[in-house]
């Protein structure tokens, strides 16, 4: 998972020189707050009732602030909200059920960044929207290249338009919801929450391999996407079999739109001593997040400890 995002993050992304932690940030607590997104008209979750389908949103959110970003990756530090947009793909639909499980993982990795934040000392909380967005992406399989791209020591199958495709994909899917694009669903959602960050998960109901598009990437203020999958796959394609919302896959990818950098595919000798062990979630050498830590390497990329 995320080779693109390794590349993506190694080629542009670049943190701002001195990002601003939020003065009041809260200590981590281990928890995932489910945070209701105002004046939105949703449809509970058939499964899970905590989480309500979008339908509309209404006129009056606060003011949207055009204060100018900086272009890099934010701190993983402050209040930071969760979204998520299914795309429905090839036919079929994201069903309740799916959905709920996809929730669930999701409030799994972000519990998990939690703890480890609290190890670290990180003042973060992570909040996951009560409101999921659902639209439909009509893939055309024709549309897909496959490139072949060195990876660690051997090549490796890519596919070549993702990041294109999917920033376009979103925007699609905004608009078939009344929203102008992404970048405007992504203002007007924050404008009616209380918090720091709003990164988005993009769900596409296929199969493929996870990758990020920061916000210096998407080329739109505020929108910052890790695209997650509904199973991981090397070659892109139709889900053969249910979606399978892997909550290690989330946490790494989520890590990746706050600057941390993948850590496989090289000797752990690489690393300057003490700042990773194959137990880092960049590492992937275990599957299972119970297994997996985020180690002070990574911990410093996001914003966790001084760079030195
Ligand atoms: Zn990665």
């Amino acid at each position: 998972m995320g080779l693109m995002g390794e590349i993506v993050s190694f080629l542009r992304g670049r943190r701002a020189p001195h990002p601003e932690p939020p003065l009041d940030a809260a200590p981590a607590d281990g928890r995932v707050e489910i945070v209701p997104v105002c004046g939105i008209r949703g449809e509970p979750n058939r499964k899970d009732d905590r989480f309500r389908r979008f339908l509309g949103i209404e006129p009056g959110e606060g003011p949207i602030r055009k204060k100018s970003r900086t272009r890099g990756f934010p701190l993983l530090l402050g209040r930071v909200a969760l979204g998520s947009l299914f795309l429905d793909q090839h036919g079929k639909d994201w069903s309740d059920g799916e959905i709920a499980e996809a929730m669930g993982s999701l409030i799994r990795a972000g519990e998990w960044i939690e703890r480890e934040a609290m190890r670290h000392g990180a003042a973060v909380n992570l909040d996951v929207l009560d409101t999921y967005f659902v639209a439909e992406d009509p893939v055309r399989e024709r549309d897909v290249a496959i490139a072949i791209l060195p990876e660690g020591d051997h090549e490796g199958l890519f596919d070549a338009d993702a990041e294109v495709r999917l920033v376009a994909a979103a925007s699609r899917a905004a608009g078939a919801m009344g929203f102008r694009d992404v970048a405007d669903l992504a203002e007007r959602v924050k404008s009616r929450l209380a918090c720091d960050t709003l990164v988005w998960l993009i769900h596409p109901r296929s199969a493929g391999r996870s990758f990020v598009v920061p916000e210096a990437d998407t080329g739109m203020r505020g929108v910052s996407l890790a695209i997650c999958y509904a199973r991981e796959d090397d070659f892109p394609g139709r889900l053969s079999g249910p979606p399978f919302s892997d909550p290690a896959t989330f946490a790494h990818e989520l890590l990746h739109l706050f600057g941390a950098s993948d850590k496989y595919g090289v000797p752990l000798a690489t690393f300057p001593r003490g700042t990773v062990t194959d137990r880092d979630v960049m590492r992937l050498e275990f599957e299972r997040l119970s297994r997996l830590r985020i180690d002070p390497g990574t911990a410093r990329e996001i914003g966790w400890r001084p760079v030195e």
